[in-house]
């Protein structure tokens, strides 16, 4: 049917059932579910239908201080940092086999929490899910320290050791891909763990925990909170007896989540944070193919990713035909009930982003970028927004400034090199960029003067599990996936030895 400028929406009369139970709702602390202290629950929402999916147990800061326990018991005395590395990694691989078998009930109840098309949550989600682990398990034994000479008779050795108790605070745009970026390293590393869900989407972490202790996870390594930002979060952050915060979220509650490790006992914050990320298209590129890749740069997952290429910058040889292009694009988007295997884009997560992306398009409008397509909600019920394409953005509009976590596309026009280098840069974000040209001088050139942690070449969104990934300036701090996440978990102690008489130093 058609609604306003855009006619392709998929809405059914009635949401299709989720092919999946909701099974576990309660606190996982020391290898047991368990009801919060206060015996609070909160529900969990269907961003199709605004419905209540199910009412899960609400942690606090004493159901907080009761996992951190746990967590440092298993850790001070229990057998999982004890055990051999090669016994760490059999575990992590039971495991990963265990969420094969059930990837797709998981990618049901992702789709159903989060609202993500189910064929990216099974078909791309799970199996990269499942690919981080065993990259981890691989890891687990290679992991070892150093032999450095000295100048004297010594024997010194730098020893690598878990950090300890890892405090870790995910977002609910990819519930268990975030899992995974966080649980696999500190796991591999032989640290325990406590984690807290986004309040939007607690239901996958809880289930994938439950395949954890079946794999023979020792009781208390992984600890899985459901609960509140500044309750629960805020108590792990600040928690004394917490040894390592990593989180990934928003900016703003990113330096909150700073503030409270440092002025609790300082322990070290990885932070992996917004974005604003560019996308630039040269005069060289082949248009459609530029097309196609900007417009999944941006509007993958709802337009709900750090990196989203939000700034697309079009040379002006090729703006005009960009724009129409990218707004025929934008207009074949269907968008609709996210268990439909036809369906590219579901609702938004909640009514705070709902609202709040509605909010941006506005501004957009009131500061006279030229409004292509889209700009409404979609139906009366659920978060559903229209694919949304502005152009003739320019740089100081709040648009092109602010992360809108959404699907708006900005086309920005650009004239050569030091112009869009200049402008790409020019923003406090530098978590991801794309260029898209043939010339592999452009590409060195900007590749190089990009201050991103990431940059994709006539490519978008690759996450591989061995590539780090981590923003440059207020985008965050340190790295997560490859060898670079294994640093956030480990500590590094030296040790020094006399040599007696020794044949070599
Ligand atoms: P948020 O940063 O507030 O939430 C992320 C996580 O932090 C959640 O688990 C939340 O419970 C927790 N949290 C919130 N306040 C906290 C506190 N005081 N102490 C400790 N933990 C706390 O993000 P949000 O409110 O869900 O979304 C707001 C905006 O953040 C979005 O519009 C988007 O721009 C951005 N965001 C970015 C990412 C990302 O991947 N970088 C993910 C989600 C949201």
């Amino acid at each position: 049917r058609s609604i306003g400028r855009f006619s392709t929406a998929v809405l059914h009369e009635e949401p299709i059932t989720p092919p999946v139970e909701v099974k576990y709702t309660k606190l996982l602390i020391n290898g047991e579910f368990v009801d919060s202290a206060s015996g609070k629950t909160f529900p969990t929402l269907d961003p199709r239908t605004e419905e209540v999916i199910a009412h899960v147990a609400e942690a606090d800061a004493e159901d907080v201080n009761r996992a951190v326990f746990a967590a440092r018991k298993a850790f001070d005395e229990g057998p999982w940092p004890r055990m051999t590395a090669y016994e760490r990694a059999r575990i992590i691989l039971r495991f990963a086999d265990l969420v094969e078998k059930h990837s797709d009930e998981l990618a049901a109840l992702e789709t159903w929490d989060n609202g993500k098309p189910y064929e990216q949550a099974a078909k791309d989600e799970l199996p990269l899910f499942v690919r981080l682990f065993h990259y981890y398990a691989g890891w687990a034994d290679k992991i070892h320290g150093l032999t450095v000479p000295g100048d004297g008779p010594y024997h010194m050795q730098v020893l690598h050791e878990p950090i300890g108790v890892a405090g870790q605070i995910i977002p609910w745009n990819f519930p268990l891909i975030m899992f995974a970026w966080k649980v696999g390293p500190a796991l591999a590393c032989g640290n325990t763990i406590v984690l807290k869900t986004a309040e939007q989407t607690p239901l996958t972490a809880l289930y994938v925990a439950k395949l954890f202790q079946e794999a023979g996870l020792p009781p208390g390594v992984l600890n899985v909170v459901s609960g509140f930002g500044p309750t629960a979060g805020a108590a792990l952050a600040s928690h004394m007896d917490v040894d390592k915060i990593a989180f990934t979220g928003s900016t703003a509650t990113g330096k909150i989540v700073n503030g409270l490790a440092a002025n609790s006992n300082l322990k070290p914050v990885t932070l992996e944070l917004g974005g604003k990320s560019p996308f630039i298209v040269f005069e060289d590129a082949d248009v459609d193919e530029a097309v196609e890749l900007a417009h999944g740069a941006l509007f993958f997952n709802q337009g709900q990713c750090c990196c989203a290429g939000s700034r697309t910058f079009v040379h002006e040889k090729v703006y005009d035909e960009f724009v129409e292009k990218a707004k025929a694009r934008a207009l074949r988007r269907t968008v609709g009930d996210p268990f439909n295997k036809d369906v590219e884009q579901g609702p938004q997560i909640d009514t705070e982003q709902f609202e709040k992306v509605l909010r941006y398009i506005r501004y957009g409008i009131e500061s006279h970028a030229k409004l292509e397509c889209g700009g409404d909600r979609i139906g009366s019920k659920g978060y559903f927004i229209q694919p949304t394409v502005f152009s003739d953005v320019k740089d100081d509009m709040v648009i092109a400034q602010e992360e809108i976590f959404g699907p708006v596309q900005s086309i920005l026009k650009f004239r050569d090199h030091d112009d869009v280098i200049r402008r790409a840069n020019n923003t406090r974000y530098g978590l991801a960029a794309g260029i898209f040209t043939k010339s592999l001088d452009t590409a060195n050139t900007v590749t190089r003067a990009l201050r991103a942690g990431t940059v994709w070449v006539n490519c978008f969104d690759v996450f591989d599990a061995a590539i780090p990934f981590g923003g440059y300036k207020m985008s965050g701090i340190g790295r997560e996936k490859g060898v670079y996440s294994l640093h956030n978990y480990l500590e590094v102690k030296a040790v020094v030895t006399p040599l007696k008489n020794p044949a070599w130093l």
